[in-house]
């Protein structure tokens, strides 16, 4: 039986042959298609021997077969998605989106020769680390910048240049984990710096610091505790503190504030991020933050600071295997250029979002709910008010009132039709609250708004 089904399998020279094979090879390089067809044969071929298929498919059921497969390979692993969770920088989604500014700034380096490393007016060699330093300055009064892959390379790279064989003081109340096995401990282990943790959990005085120096100390360090509050009964030494006590010793002192903020909150009672420019002011050597949390630019590790600090790290071989591309450095520098006024500032999306009144976000859920109730006839639609968060560990208190859709179907779990959204060719990414799908607009961008309604009738379809 099974060797009579395994003749009858269509030859593979018949199904290079059909109609359907050349229609799949017009959409699909045929190399490609080659493969999943050998691959498609083989299984069939075993299928059939373990008595697991019963009747051979046709020429066409194989050519379909194959075109559904090849299709997963040749369509990009890394795609758009919808961010419809209302956390606006999602690590997992990519955290912060980029203003059009450095979007245009980036093609244009993508699409033509640049002066990454030439110096224009020298009609020589340049530096790529200078591109950024100087609206970094501007924007910071830092007497340096550097730039590099990411806060958690800048890290590394300060505390491997500054204090490598010796010992960083810092509070055992900031010894962070960012989520993604970034520990300060193991980084500074891996930097060849020493941990001296100083204090208790909760409370941690100047004193300790001081009690702490000795000839082996070769930084202080603070840490902002970005994804957590440390409340009740609670002490820190301050920036102010930690930075006179530098100067007394002759020891520099690091302030990593996690995200990079230069926007000021203050007005919607958001506080606790550090400022950057206010924070250098205080007197710190060297200040690192991400490019792409609160800064809302590409990913990035930004160092400023004292010059000397800097120009050491310049100097560090480990730079060069953290450098930064062009497409950041072109990203980063419009970005910042933005940043230097306020009012282009609130353009950057990741700004824009937080900022967003809740009536606007109202709004736009309210228009987004009656398409559903129209093209949906299967889903309960209600539009609710919601907290969306910032994210990306930054203002971890605050919660930013907004307005979402909530859908309930009458036909699948409320955890179908989530997978289901995931799994459209544009996934839409929401969370389940209360046995119902929350759907936060403020982070569905006004241009999404048309795929977002696509999105959700295609999965109530499909369901019909
Ligand atoms: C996010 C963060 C980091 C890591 O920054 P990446 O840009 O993700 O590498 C380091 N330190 C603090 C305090 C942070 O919040």
């Amino acid at each position: 039986m099974p060797n009579n089904l395994l003749r009858q399998i269509p030859k593979v020279d018949s199904i290079l042959e059909s109609a359907g094979w050349a229609s799949l090879v017009s959409v699909c390089p045929e190399p490609i298609a080659k493969d999943v067809l050998r691959e498609h044969l083989d299984s069939l071929r075993l299928s059939i021997r373990e008595g697991r298929v019963v009747a051979v498919p046709s020429i066409d059921e194989i050519v379909t077969a194959v075109g559904i497969r090849a299709a997963v390979l040749i369509e990009p692993g890394l795609k758009r998605v919808i961010n419809a969770t209302g956390i606006i920088i999602h690590t997992n989604l990519g955290r912060s989106l980029l203003a059009s500014r450095a979007v245009n700034a980036i093609m244009r380096v993508a699409t033509g020769y640049s002066n990454l490393e030439y110096d224009i007016e020298k009609g020589e060699r340049g530096s790529r680390y200078d591109h950024c330093r100087s609206v970094l300055r501007t924007l910071t009064g830092a007497e340096d910048a550097l730039v590099v892959n990411n806060n958690a390379g800048a890290v590394f790279l300060i505390l491997n240049t500054l204090a490598e064989g010796k010992e960083v003081i810092i509070s055992r109340g900031e010894l962070i984990e960012i989520g993604g096995s970034f520990r300060i401990p193991d980084v500074m282990k891996k930097s060849g710096a020493v941990l001296r943790e100083v204090g208790t959990t909760n409370r941690t005085y100047i004193e300790d610091f001081e009690r702490a120096i000795g000839d082996n100390t070769g930084l202080i360090m603070k840490a902002h505790t970005s994804n957590y509050r440390i409340r009740g009964f609670a002490h820190e030494a301050s920036s102010e503190e930690l930075v006179a006590l530098g100067k007394r010793y002759n020891i520099p002192t690091y302030y990593d504030t996690g995200s990079g903020l230069f926007y000021n909150f203050e007005d919607l009672g958001a506080s606790g991020e550090p400022l950057i420019p206010q924070e250098l002011k205080k007197g710190f050597d060297v200040i690192s933050f991400s490019g792409d949390k609160l800064l809302g630019a590409p990913q990035a590790g930004i160092v400023i600071g004292e010059k000397g600090c800097l120009g050491a790290m310049k100097q560090n071989p480990m730079t060069r295997a953290l450098r930064p591309d062009k497409f950041t450095l072109a990203g980063l520098e419009a970005t910042l250029l933005l940043c230097l006024d306020a009012g282009s500032a609130a353009g950057i999306p990741t700004i824009r979002m937080i900022l967003e009144e809740k009536g606007a976000v109202g709004k736009r859920a309210r228009r987004v709910a009656s398409q559903l109730r129209k093209r949906c006839p299967d889903a309960g639609v209600s539009v609710i008010d919601v907290d969306s968060e910032v994210g990306g560990g930054s203002f971890p208190d605050m919660v930013i009132p907004s307005v979402g859709v909530a859908l309930e179907s009458r036909t699948m779990t409320i955890a179908a039709l989530e997978a289901k959204l995931r799994h459209l060719p544009l996934p839409v990414i929401a969370r389940i609250e209360k046995e119902r799908l929350i759907l936060d607009l403020r982070t569905v961008l006004a241009e999404d708004e048309a795929d977002l309604v696509a999105a959700v009738a295609r999965a109530f379809e499909n369901d019909r």
